[in-house]
């Protein structure tokens, strides 16, 4: 092996040196946020790779494919080409790649379709539904989330119903048959030759506990395992990484345990803890030094912590400037909120000479993202956002990959139920419903009754056998082309001749256009599929097949487009995981929202959201702002809310209660459509560093002091003029609610219709 420039080795401490160069042995780092952890695992691979280590013994799982896709490209620039053969990505991702390849030993066709949430749920609905049960008491998405979490703690059905704990749970929420459908849900994915994202971490503990020469195998070829954010791994993970890592012992993992937030999935944060046992002679690095956030942000952070009893005390310092105070901007409804965000994105983006792509918006949960967005729009920030209805969510493009599943898979019946009537073709419920009870009867799948039962037998009549007949014809018909033609042609191919091109070109709607543009995007998706692929060298053709093989697993960030990088993003806490930006708008700081309304409930739920604000506020480099509203829609009802506890445990020397803000300055130039950047308040503090801000003088129209006696609800009318101390004059548009929860539609002269509520606007008759 040639030797590689070490050069790149100078961008690290002293104590991360020592990390990247000690690679042999088992080897844990633990460290705060921004300390370099994910920067360590880089280089150590890179450093290997320099070395002359072959890429293809080295087995580095992240947590995202995103993740994985950056950390090879950094590692490219580094030591070049060969970084392409490392095995590297998510624990599914790598995980049904072995699986695919050792699917014969577990009874499984190597094109296994992989489930995804919604065909889970899909699964489950109907077994509950064969099962008689009731729907509100066994809902959906707890059993799928009880099962989940079992199949990631390696309880099988059976262990299930005898495992007391979990019957006990079951039966004080009235649910005593989790087990039966849990053992079901098993049997019909099964026969449906099919995986859920559970079954990838179960199936790979199954395949090495059944078979220790497959094991073996793989204990021979990753010389090297590599975990990041590893506090967040489950128990089916963990013993997947301790068995590939037995023969070797060559297994660096980092982590934080303030940063565990997956619990509610089943993630242990004893992993780590458990490191020094597992591994009696691992080194320990402790990184202390913060690399991407000021003093303040640092210090903040280190002060939240603080108060969670159970965590692993760690120092954390940065070297960087003070910063700015986290400010935190208080809104009257949550739509001000929005708007207020949206107001200070766009004025630091004028102060500061930002780009979007500099900006994050981080909330607790994905509905709070509406807001957000309307407001963005208003002011022309173009934004984008990660989770919510992904794109391979959508409609359109379930139905398009549920053809080529079916095609490949023909046992598949989430996807066999999706299309046998689109595009329609007369195949109605009943003769479903008829085809599904002869499966269940039967113990197969809708497929072998189709194709295999003698239909009148089931109850189908004439007609209906006819189309089903001419539907299993249409999908055999695709059979001898899978692994003839490219991807992109065959797709094509059975996208024409199934007619789902005629049916979404039809539809000249602006959503049917904009379906059909969906589509588009996923051939887009496909060809480039194929072109990386022929890129990396591999035999022609390029097949559906292999596009098919992680179609399930990939998520919105990893079809990003080029031009949606300069982009506002938004997204959960969760999933701003490792991430960074150089400006955080914390939202939604309100008890029962952030922390949610389950914590209150327990210690260890509150602690768990507490390191969730944790992650939250060290993903900023240069500015931490938090906002909350005083009042929220929830189910159409405005409710009044209180600021999160979160924000009061932040030492307050860090803190700008920024509350003189001023709210006319942002909403009024967002409803007026002007471009007024500066309206905004802030008070200078002493610990700030850019002192020169521009600070536009307030535009009061009346004099503040002219408030005097606010006017009672009842006193208020349609049609009568009023002043509000921030918003000056208006007219009342229009009342609605009830006491205390009145809301106004004030028009004002200055800054626009704003609706109110006014328990907390307090307006003045004039
Ligand atoms: P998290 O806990 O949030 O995942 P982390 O510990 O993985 O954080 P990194 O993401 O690796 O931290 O690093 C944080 C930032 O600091 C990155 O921008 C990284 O490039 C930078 N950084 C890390 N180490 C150094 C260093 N020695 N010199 C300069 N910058 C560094
Ligand atoms: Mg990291």
């Amino acid at each position: 092996e040639r030797n590689v420039s070490k050069e790149f080795l100078e961008g690290l401490s002293e104590v991360q040196l020592q990390a990247v160069v000690n690679y042999n042995g088992p080897t844990l780092v633990i460290a705060g946020a921004g300390s370099g952890k994910t920067r360590v695992l880089t280089y150590r691979i890179a450093n290997m790779l320099a070395d002359g280590v072959n890429p293809h013994s080295v087995l580095s799982l992240t947590f995202t494919n995103k993740a994985a896709a950056e950390m090879k490209e950094r590692i490219k620039t580094v030591v070049g080409e060969k970084a392409k053969y490392l095995w590297m990505g998510t624990f599914h991702s790598i995980f049904a790649r072995i699986l695919r390849a050792e699917a014969d030993k577990l009874g499984y066709p190597s094109t296994f379709t992989i489930y995804d949430t919604a065909d889970s749920r899909s699964v489950l609905k109907s077994i509950i539904k064969e099962m008689n049960l009731d729907e509100q008491v066994y809902k959906v998405n707890e059993v799928h989330s009880r099962i989940s979490l079992a199949k990631n703690n390696l309880v099988t059905p059976a262990v299930y119903a005898n495992t007391s704990s979990l019957v006990t749970i079951d039966a004080a929420n009235r649910r005593p048959r989790i087990a039966d459908i849990y053992k079901k849900y098993m049997q019909k994915c099964y026969l449906s030759g099919a995986m859920d994202f559970d079954d990838l971490l179960l199936n790979t503990n199954v395949l090495f506990r059944d078979h220790p020469d497959v094991l073996n195998k793989y204990q021979n070829i990753f010389k090297y395992i590599l975990v990041d954010e590893y506090q967040d791994t489950n128990m089916a993970q963990y013993l997947i990484v301790k068995k590939l890592s037995e023969q070797h012992g060559n297994l660096c993992v980092v982590g934080d345990d303030a940063q565990s937030i997956y619990s509610f999935r089943g993630a242990k944060i004893e992993n780590i803890l458990n490191f020094r046992n597992d591994y009696p002679n691992y080194q320990l690095f402790k990184l202390e030094q913060n690399y991407r956030s000021t003093q303040t942000i640092v210090n903040a952070a280190n002060s939240i912590i603080a108060k969670n009893s159970k965590q692993i005390k760690k120092k954390s310092f940065s070297a960087k400037d003070p910063g700015e105070r986290i400010k935190v901007l208080k809104a009257y409804t949550d739509q001000e909120e929005g708007f207020l965000v949206a107001g200070s994105i766009s004025d630091i983006i004028y102060r500061e000479h930002r780009e979007y792509l500099d900006f994050a918006i981080l909330y607790r949960t994905n509905a709070q993202s509406r807001i957000f967005e309307d407001a963005l729009r208003k002011k022309n920030i173009p934004y984008k956002i990660y989770g919510g209805l992904s794109f391979y969510q959508r409609k359109e493009i379930k139905d398009m990959v549920a053809y080529l599943r079916l095609i490949i898979n023909h046992n598949d019946d989430e996807a066999f139920k999706r299309i046998v009537n689109y595009p329609a073709r007369g195949i109605g419920d009943t003769t479903l419903t008829h085809l599904e009870q002869a499966a269940v009867a039967n113990a197969t799948n809708l497929w072998t009754i189709t194709t295999q039962a003698p239909l009148d037998k089931v109850g189908l009549k004439g007609g209906a056998i006819k189309k089903m007949g001419e539907f299993a014809q249409l999908i055999q018909s695709f059979q001898s082309a899978i692994y003839t033609e490219s991807a992109y042609d065959f797709a094509l191919m059975v996208a024409t001749q199934a007619g789902i091109i005629k049916d979404l070109k039809e539809d000249k709607t602006n959503e049917g256009v904009s379906r059909f543009e969906n589509l588009e995007q996923l051939f887009n998706g496909i060809k480039e599929f194929e072109e990386n692929a022929k890129e990396s060298g591999e035999p022609l053709p390029i097949t559906i097949d292999r596009f098919l093989e992680n179609v399930a697993l990939l998520t919105d960030a990893d079809s990003e487009k080029p031009e949606d990088k300069n982009k506002v993003s938004l997204m959960t806490v969760h999933s701003a995981k490792g991430l960074e930006f150089k400006h955080i708008f914390l939202v939604g700081l309100e008890e029962n929202l952030f922390p949610g309304q389950m914590s209150s409930q327990s210690q260890d739920d509150l602690e768990e959201e507490r390191r969730l604000f944790y992650v939250a506020v060290t993903r900023a480099e240069i500015t931490a702002t938090i906002s909350y509203a005083q009042s929220r829609y929830k189910w159409g009802n405005i409710t009044s809310c209180v600021p999160s506890r979160f924000i009061k445990e932040i030492d307050s020397s860090y803190i700008d209660w920024n509350e003189d803000s001023m709210f006319g300055g942002s909403s009024s130039s967002a409803s007026s459509g002007g471009n007024s950047y500066s309206t905004q308040h802030f008070k200078p503090k002493a610990n700030t560093i850019s002192a020169q801000r521009t600070v536009a003088p307030t535009p009061q129209h009346h004099p503040v002091s002219a408030i005097t006696e606010p006017a009672d609800m009842s006193e208020l009318e349609v049609g009568m003029e009023v002043e509000h101390e921030r918003f000056g004059f208006g007219k009342i548009e229009a009342l609605e609610g009830s006491a205390p929860e009145i809301k106004a539609t004030v028009a004002f002269t200055v800054a626009g219709t704003k609706t109110l509520l006014l328990k907390f606007a307090k307006l003045r008759i004039v």
